[in-house]
């Protein structure tokens, strides 16, 4: 029999120390993060506006929210509101949406830029080049509210381990890249999320700094 308490322990067991895990609680009843915070979880990330904010407000006020889903321009109110992280900026666009509602509501938010190495093309996020382009001086210190933590990505969907590999390795490099570029002047500029249940060990091989975990702690979602 496996418990999300045991599944957790395991876990915890085998993260090297500076991992920090996400707990991955998308789609899954209450209850079942209530058991993962009674274990000691206090990060979970959730992917759709409307049910983060409706766990936000029955979980313990000490959890902290991860979104890591796509987020449309248009859901970013609720996701500000209660985010300590968003993983999943992938335009412009939304970063300054995100930046808007964050002044607005008189919050300051950390974000992650998403970065898009995989194959599969209906990916979101920003190609390398794109990012190192995009993300200027100029649109940095055009920011009010909103801190650059770090970026987040995906490898490919795929049993190629070498396929993998490189795609985290790239998702490091550009981290990297933009860290004694851009950002090197931020300290606050660290965090490097990438690995899923499937390929986590990988990730942390990569230089992941950061893990989301769902299906391994939880068990598979029923959508
Ligand atoms: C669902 C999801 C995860 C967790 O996936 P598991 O395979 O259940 O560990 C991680 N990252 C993102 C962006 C996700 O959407």
């Amino acid at each position: 029999m496996t418990s999300v308490s045991g599944n957790l322990a395991d876990l915890r067991r085998t993260l090297p120390e500076g991992v920090t895990l996400v707990a991955v609680s998308k789609f899954h009843p209450l209850e079942t993060l209530l058991e993962a915070y009674a274990a000691g979880q206090r990060i979970f990330g959730e992917s759709r506006a409307q049910e983060l904010a409706a766990k936000a407000a029955a979980m313990p006020a000490d959890t902290q929210w991860h979104f890591i889903g796509h987020l449309q321009t248009n859901k970013v109110r609720p996701v500000v509101a209660v985010a300590d992280l968003i993983h999943s900026i992938d335009s412009m666009r939304l970063l300054q949406a995100v930046d808007a509602e964050a002044t607005r509501a008189g919050r300051t938010v950390r974000v992650l830029m998403q970065v898009h190495v995989a194959r599969e093309e209906t990916k979101f996020g920003f190609t390398p080049a794109e990012l190192l382009t995009l993300l200027t001086p100029e649109v940095i210190a055009s920011l009010r509210s909103t801190r650059i933590a770090g970026v987040m990505g995906m490898a490919s969907n795929t049993d190629d381990e070498a396929r993998i590999r490189r795609d985290f390795a790239d998702i490091r490099a550009c981290f990297d890249t933009l860290r004694r570029g851009v950002m090197s002047a931020d300290p606050d500029f660290t965090v490097v999320s990438m690995g899923m249940s499937h390929d986590w060990p990988l990730a942390v091989e990569a230089g992941a700094n950061m893990v989301r975990i769902g299906t391994t702690i939880f068990g598979q979602r029923e959508y």
